[in-house]
């Protein structure tokens, strides 16, 4: 069995990252790292499910232990990937979805070369203010911060590897699923399948001595 993939998933508040992730994990089996972060539950999250909401002393704990892969700071709270489950899954060969913003998303370039790295754009940025707002989930002030955290992100979109445009939200989905798939194929995620034909393979000159 080969390692599962490390797939980093960012982009804009409101462009649409997490009803593509809830969307792949409900019909595909992938495993969606849950974060930790010192922001305050939204009405129905649930600690565990959508964050492991913590307070600022206890995410600092989590830092200086070396527990977090990556952490960024975003509009004023703290945001970060656990290691354990996500190395966890990985060795068992399950493809890991990481729903970070981009400055986690360069840590994790950094530590895992290999990881595929994704990034949702909204169409326009007009589509993108009428999301975040209609979404309904922050205050116009924070609606604001948001935005203007997005002219400091647009930098980092030439350096992911795709960039998925979430129009239609079924062709986006379908179009994640499928980079994630056919990056199974690369040969830096074929080390088994390599490795099986060096011994195979290398066994023919071992026959004919
Ligand atoms: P993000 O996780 O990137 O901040 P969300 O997934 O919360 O964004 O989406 C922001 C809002 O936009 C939500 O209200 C969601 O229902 C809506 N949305 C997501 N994708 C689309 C789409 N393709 N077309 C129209 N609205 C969308
Ligand atoms: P929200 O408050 O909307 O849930 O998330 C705000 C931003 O933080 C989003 O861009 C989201 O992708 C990002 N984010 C969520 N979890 C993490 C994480 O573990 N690390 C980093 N770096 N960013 C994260």
């Amino acid at each position: 069995m080969e390692r599962g993939i490390l797939v980093v998933i960012s982009g804009f508040s409101g462009a649409g990252k997490g009803t593509i992730m809830k969307e792949l994990i409900r019909r595909y089996d992938y495993f969606l790292s849950v974060s930790a972060t010192t922001r305050r539950p939204r009405t129905g999250e649930e600690d565990g499910k959508d964050y492991y909401f913590h307070t600022r002393e206890e995410f600092q704990q989590m830092i200086d232990n070396g527990e977090l892969i990556e952490w960024a700071e975003y509009v004023g709270n703290y945001y970060g990937t656990p290691k354990k489950y996500v190395e966890e899954q990985l060795a068992n060969g399950r493809d890991v979805l990481l729903e970070i913003e981009m400055q986690g998303g360069m840590l994790v370039k950094e530590q895992f070369p290999d990881a595929l790295l994704i990034f949702i754009s909204p169409p326009s940025a007009k589509a993108l203010k009428e999301r975040l707002t209609g979404r309904g989930t922050e205050s116009p002030e924070e609606i604001e911060k948001r935005l203007l955290r997005a002219v400091e992100e647009v930098k980092y979109m030439k350096e992911y590897d795709y960039i998925i445009v979430n129009d239609v939200l079924e062709d986006a989905i379908d179009k994640v699923n499928d980079l994630i798939r056919y990056d199974h194929y690369k040969a830096c995620n074929s080390a088994r399948m390599i490795e099986k034909m060096e011994r195979e393979i290398g066994g023919f000159s071992k026959s004919e001595e």
